[in-house]
C-alpha cells in the first residue's frame, strides 16, 4: 500500500487538495471530520457525542477517533492505499495509525503539510462558510479550531519530522499551483516505497 497524511490547520486547503490527489493516485480517502459529519447527520450515539465538541470547535476524544479509522480501514485493505485527512491531529492519533498500519504490514510514506498564515485561514474559513453552510465555520468556533490546532495539533508535525516524513509545502497560491508542489512531493515519495 501507499499512504499519504495531508495535515495542516482548519482552512489550509485539504479537503480541496485530497480531491485531487485521490483523482490523480488513485488513493482512499479517509478523512475523519467527513465520518464525524456523516454520523451528527445520522444522529446516531457516536454523531450525538461528537455534536458539542464539533460544535465549540473542540477535538473529539482518540479512542473515539482511532476506533473509528481504524475500521474504516479494515474495510479497505484491499485499496492501493490511503490519504488521511484531518488525522491524525494529536501524537497519540499518530502513533495509533503507526501501530494499526504496522500490523498490517504498511505505514505511512509522506506526511504534506500545507503552510497558511492565519489571516488568510480566517478569509477561507468565512467564505467556506457562505458556499458550504458548516455549522463550526464562524469566527468565534474557527478561532477556537485554530487555537486547538496551535497548541495541540501542529506538534504532529514533530512526530512525523522525528521519522523523517514532515514536508512542509507553501499551500498559498491557486488550487494548481498548490498541487503541482504537492505532485512533487507525492511522486518524489512513491519512488522510494515502490
Ligand atoms: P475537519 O472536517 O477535519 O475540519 O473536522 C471538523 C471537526 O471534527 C474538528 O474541528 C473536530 O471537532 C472533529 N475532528 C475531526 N477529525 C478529528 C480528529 N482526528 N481528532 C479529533 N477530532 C476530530
Amino acid at each position: 500500500m501507499f499512504n499519504i497524511v495531508i495535515f495542516g490547520p482548519p482552512g489550509a486547503g485539504k479537503g480541496t487538495q485530497s480531491k485531487l490527489i485521490i483523482d490523480k493516485y488513485r488513493l482512499t480517502h479517509l478523512s475523519t471530520g467527513d465520518i464525524l459529519r456523516g454520523e451528527m447527520a445520522a444522529k446516531t450515539p457516536l454523531g450525538l457525542e461528537a455534536k458539542d465538541l464539533i460544535e465549540k470547535g473542540l477535538l473529539v476524544p482518540d479512542e473515539i477517533v482511532i476506533k473509528m479509522v481504524k475500521n474504516k480501514i479494515d474495510d479497505n485493505l484491499d485499496k492501493k492505499g490511503f490519504i488521511f485527512d484531518g488525522f491524525p491531529r494529536t501524537c497519540e492519533q499518530a502513533a495509533a495509525l503507526d501501530k494499526i498500519l504496522r500490523e498490517r504490514n504498511t505505514t505511512i510514506s509522506v506526511m504534506i503539510s500545507l503552510e497558511v498564515e492565519e489571516e488568510e485561514l480566517i478569509t477561507r474559513l468565512l467564505k467556506r462558510a457562505e458556499t458550504e453552510g458548516r455549522q463550526d465555520d464562524n469566527i468565534k468556533v474557527i478561532k477556537n479550531r485554530i487555537q486547538v490546532y496551535n497548541e495541540v495539533t501542529c506538534k504532529v508535525a514533530d512526530y512525523y519530522g522525528k521519522t523523517g516524513r514532515h514536508r512542509p509545502v507553501d499551500g498559498t497560491g491557486s488550487v494548481e499551483e498548490i498541487f503541482d508542489r504537492i505532485c512533487r512531493v507525492v511522486d518524489e515519495s512513491e519512488k522510494v516505497t515502490a
